[in-house]
């Protein structure tokens, strides 16, 4: 039996005197809705989640204690298709937080036309602290406590922030014996033995990636002279680095959540990556064989690092980075949000009044959801593609969208971030209404 919460939010969608981070991120549909035409009853359904589950998942510790840990599913709307979107293991997970991922998923998917609708789970937990027979049993657990509100054709897991391809296939596996046959598609981002998809791991940022390459030139910014710091060295950042830094971009500074590293001349990124892998701290080495020296670099806060006078300014970490209180310092030209939520409505005032472009969330690191549908395709016609068919249709899809979001920005003379939430409400209002039913109900004789 599932501990099923209905949606007792009696709040409307933007209450300016709720301080949840839902509140503050869906005051950016606020904005969208002035230039939209869609139905009361779209924007009605819109205002809140369909379903959200909380669970206490008990796990057995390797010392024989029983810790219970607290996990959340959310899918904020399905009317696209099943319900998409991660699952993360953080120690700050919290409902709201979920919640608010959910929509943010919603949105992407809309965005990017995939025939998804939009959810989000977490754990909240601090996975550092756990053993990796803990942290599997914790992941099994989280499968027996969700197993009846998901499904391959109701809502599908992924990745996120502190959970990876070896977790997707403990969850592939668990949900599998619950339902006694093989469910490959109720998760991506699996392992590729266990029908995971060719270029997954690397999605999220070469499909940024992509988005970088088509905007950037119409500011005819030209790679060899476009600084970047990049704030995260996760899967995402460190991948998104290492892209920039063979397309010819100065990668200037990168951080993890212990701090961050600061070298004007430019920061020879798989030597990094490599120091950051084998000591799990960043340094800004130099390494031939198995020789490395510590190249001359400044030590940096992450806040340090938001503030670098820098061309581009990528934040690949959390949500709430930049904000009201830190967004005036902010000098780069333009921000490529690869995290989900780093910038926020009050900071996204703040950074508009200075000229800085902000590309969003949702547009910007769609590349990994974008490969984890072709994951499920590949899964449900058990037929699977080669790297470069994958790679060859994230990039025509990414670039798709990028140009009519731009379009729609161009069109309206407004910033690119309302005009993506404007091109996927667009897209989920047309689906709301197709499903609605106030046409029975408005006939008067
Ligand atoms: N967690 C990623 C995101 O926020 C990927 C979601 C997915 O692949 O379903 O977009």
């Amino acid at each position: 039996m599932v501990n099923t919460i209905s949606v007792p939010n009696t709040q409307t969608f933007v209450d300016k005197n709720q301080t949840s981070l839902f509140a503050s991120v869906s005051q950016r549909l606020e904005k969208a809705l002035k230039y939209v035409a869609i139905s009361e009853d779209a924007i009605a359904r819109l205002r809140y989640p369909k379903a959200s589950l909380s669970v206490s998942i008990p796990v057995r510790m390797d010392d024989g204690s029983l810790r219970v840990f607290s996990g959340y599913r959310v899918r904020y709307d399905d009317t696209r298709g099943p319900g998409k979107g991660g699952v993360r293991y953080h120690p700050k997970v919290s409902l709201d937080e979920v919640q608010s991922l959910a929509f943010w998923m919603t949105f992407k998917c809309a965005l990017l036309d995939l025939p998804f609708g939009g959810a989000k789970g977490g754990v909240t937990v601090n996975p550092k602290e756990l053993s990796k027979s803990e942290l599997e049993r914790l992941s099994r657990g989280y499968i027996d406590a969700i197993a009846d509100f998901i499904g391959v054709d109701v809502d599908i897991l992924a990745p996120d922030v502190y959970t990876n391809s070896t977790i997707m296939g403990w969850m592939m596996d668990e949900y599998s014996t619950i339902k006694r046959h093989l469910c490959r598609g109720v998760v991506t981002g699996k392992p590729l033995t266990i029908g995971g998809s060719q270029g997954r791991d690397t999605a999220t940022a070469t499909g940024a990636f992509h988005v970088m390459q088509t905007f950037l030139p119409k500011f005819d910014r030209v790679p060899e002279e476009t600084t970047v710091a990049i704030q995260g060295f996760g899967n995402a950042g460190a991948t998104l680095a290492e892209l920039l830094a063979k397309a010819g971009y100065k990668i200037v500074a990168v951080s993890d959540s212990q701090g961050g590293i600061y070298a004007p001349q430019g920061l020879d990124i798989p030597s990094v990556r490599e120091h950051k892998n084998s000591r799990r701290q960043i340094k800004a080495v130099y390494c031939q064989d198995s020789v490395c020296s510590i190249v001359e670099h400044q030590t940096i806060t992450n806040q340090e690092l938001l503030a670098l006078d820098v061309d581009v300014l990528i934040p690949a970490a959390l949500e709430n980075q930049i904000t009201a209180a830190n967004a005036a310092d902010v000098k780069a030209k333009f921000i490529f949000e690869v995290a989900n939520g780093p910038v926020t409505t009050e900071a996204d005032r703040i950074l508009q009044a200075k000229g800085v472009r902000v590309f969003p969330d949702i547009l910007v690191n769609a590349g990994g959801v974008t490969v984890s549908y072709f994951e499920w395709v590949q899964n449900r016609n058990g037929w699977y593609w080669t790297l470069e068919e994958v790679n060859q249709r994230l990039q025509t899809k990414m670039e798709t969208e990028a140009k009519k979001t731009w379009a729609i920005a161009q069109d309206l003379q407004i910033d690119i971030r309302t005009a993506a939430y404007i091109h996927g409400l667009n897209r989920l209002g047309e689906a709301l209404d197709a499903k609605g039913t106030k046409d029975y109900f408005s006939i008067r004789e």
